[in-house]
């Protein structure tokens, strides 16, 4: 099969080779004695929709964090590596504890903000990340810091001249350059680590807010209320800290844009028109008005678990390429008519399931790879990456042996691309094995659609590109193969869109996996390339990250 690409008709014979033989992509990787051509055709489809199944099935209960769930899926994860052949990660444990800590707030709260009455999850969401049963926000003076951003290398500072410490600190969503595409600062409109709200979160916390509250628009945020009332309300997790938090705003909250104009008009102002300041200089204002809320929290202390496994390499087994992807997803919701379960077969059955058949290739090889391939597959990414940050904070293998991270996450299932989005596209030499790979699918990368979005700092590659570790999240893009898929994408998408971090985004029948194959045989090429070869990937030198 692998000299058959010279000319078709010699092919012809043979089904098999037939296939290989039409698919130009394979033509001439090395080693050629290798199997690699064979293991590379054998991922497939359904391998990928057994695990997506099983991943999302009711049985796993959606998979949160520390309940039945985990449970469920450790064991699956674990038996399927076992079954591999792999290494366990951890010494001799397949698994990584991480001690989370869970809070919930009681949803018996309002917040009252001048002669408003915000209602919980209809017009403002509140909760606290420190260890305490109560916190009070009692007639916190009201400031609205613009975007709430302090970057000296931009020559920003939205809290130029405050203090704020008592305060609450009203914020926009996103950065700048969003409302701003044309300023020369930030980065137009792909969204910079400043127009995420964990940032806002902390910036606030730096400067000794009280509290923060950041107004939900849908666009710029990229995602509706309903996703920041069902994902900031019932159970929060964090990871366990020394000082319990204390050092955070007590209370973090969002508004919707609702109860944003309804609080600027009290305050005399514009709402627009004050974000519109905000766009161009940094900006603040004090509105005038006091915030009140009391958050009755109650937390326990838990252990969650990455799952770790490796496929030992032949020559340099302390070197490790760490594929990830997050098993976790939102659990259930008991309070809800009909269907409770937050399934989250697309987020992340797929991504889990992708790096389940590529553990799978790996293993298969006859020739062993130089450099060890490792699974890390992550717990608590929903609620914040934690299970990649606790794993990049306490790092198995050194950060320092680790050659680069490759994350798995929601892949698509829109069927085959010509193109492969690169998410935080210009930011590592990875993308040079990526194009070439690509290239030999006949494909070609693109940045991602919504680089606004900020997609790069919301999976858990950024855990290991913040600690320095180059990491790449690429997958399926946005131009169909022909025009039966084209049509199937058309469908399918607004099912998918619709369907994120709800109870259905559920595994279905008719979806079309030959994209998340292309892909898997994408990373999975990509990654053997570096597992075979000695070099180790650099950080672009304009990218915001570099090896430590
Ligand atoms: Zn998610």
């Amino acid at each position: 099969m692998k000299t058959c690409h010279t000319l078709l008709a010699l092919c012809l014979p043979l089904t098999l080779a037939l296939s290989a033989c039409q698919d130009k992509t394979i033509e001439a990787k090395p080693p050629v004695e290798d199997n690699f051509v064979d293991v590379y055709q054998s991922i497939n489809t359904d391998d990928l929709k057994k695990h997506i199944k099983i991943l999302a099935s009711d049985e796993f209960e959606g998979r949160l964090p520390t309940t039945v769930g985990e449970q469920k899926t450790l064991d699956y994860l674990v038996n399927e590596f076992k079954q591999m052949g792999y290494a366990p990660g951890n010494g001799d444990s397949f698994l990584q504890p991480v001690e989370l800590i869970e809070m919930t707030a009681d949803p018996d709260m309002t917040m009252t903000i001048g002669e408003n009455e915000l209602v919980y999850k209809e017009g403002m969401i509140a909760s606290t990340s420190r260890e305490q049963s109560k916190v009070e926000l009692k007639d916190s003076e009201l400031v609205f810091v613009g975007y709430g951003v302090n970057a000296p290398e931009y020559d920003w500072n939205d809290y130029q001249g405050l203090d704020v410490k008592g305060k609450t600190v009203v914020i926009l969503v996103n950065d700048p350059g969003f409302e701003n595409p044309e300023g020369d600062k930030f980065q137009g409109k792909t969204m910079t680590y400043y127009g995420r709200w964990t940032y806002k979160y902390e910036e606030a916390s730096r400067q000794g807010a009280e509290a923060a509250i950041i107004v939900h628009e849908t666009k710029p945020a990229s995602y509706g209320w309903s996703v920041v009332a069902n994902s900031w309300s019932g159970p929060q997790y964090g990871l366990v800290s020394k000082n319990g938090n204390a050092d955070r705003v007590a209370v973090e909250g969002w508004l919707t844009i609702e109860s944003a104009q309804k609080v600027f008009a009290d305050a005399g102002l514009d709402f627009i028109a004050e974000k519109q300041k905000a766009k161009t200089a940094p900006y603040n204002k004090h509105l005038g008005l006091n915030a009140s809320v009391t958050v009755n929290n109650s937390f326990k202390k838990s252990i969650s678990h990455n799952v770790i496994a490796t496929l030992p390499g032949a020559e340099t087994p302390d070197e490790h390429l760490i594929f990830s992807a997050h098993w976790d997803h939102l659990g259930k919701d008991e309070t809800k008519d009909g269907d409770q379960i937050y399934n989250g077969a697309h987020d992340n059955a797929t991504g889990t399931a992708t790096a389940l058949v590529m553990a799978n290739a790996y293993a298969k090889l006859n020739i062993k790879p130089k450099r060890s391939a490792t699974f890390l597959i992550v717990t608590a990414e929903e609620q914040g990456l934690l299970g990649s940050k606790y794993y990049a904070e306490h790092p198995i293998v050194p950060l320092a042996k680790t050659v680069a991270n490759i994350n798995m996450d929601a892949m698509s299932v829109l069927g085959k691309t010509k193109d492969v989005a690169v998410i935080g596209m210009g930011k590592s030499d990875l993308e040079t094995n990526l194009e070439k790979a690509a290239k030999r699918q006949g494909r070609y990368l693109v940045q991602e659609g919504t680089p606004g979005a900020g997609y790069y700092y919301r999976s858990d590659h950024f855990n290991f590109a913040k600690q320095g570790v180059p990491a790449l999240y690429a997958k399926g893009g946005e131009e169909p193969i022909d025009e039966a898929t084209a049509k199937y994408r058309k469908r399918t998408n607004v099912i998918v869109r619709g369907c994120y971090h709800q109870v259905c985004d559920q595994f279905r029948e008719n979806w079309d996996l030959s994209g998340i194959q292309q892909d898997a045989q994408l990373l999975f090429e990509v990654g053997h390339d570096l597992v075979s070869s000695n070099d180790w990937p650099k950080w672009n030198t304009t990218s915001e990250f570099q090896r430590k």
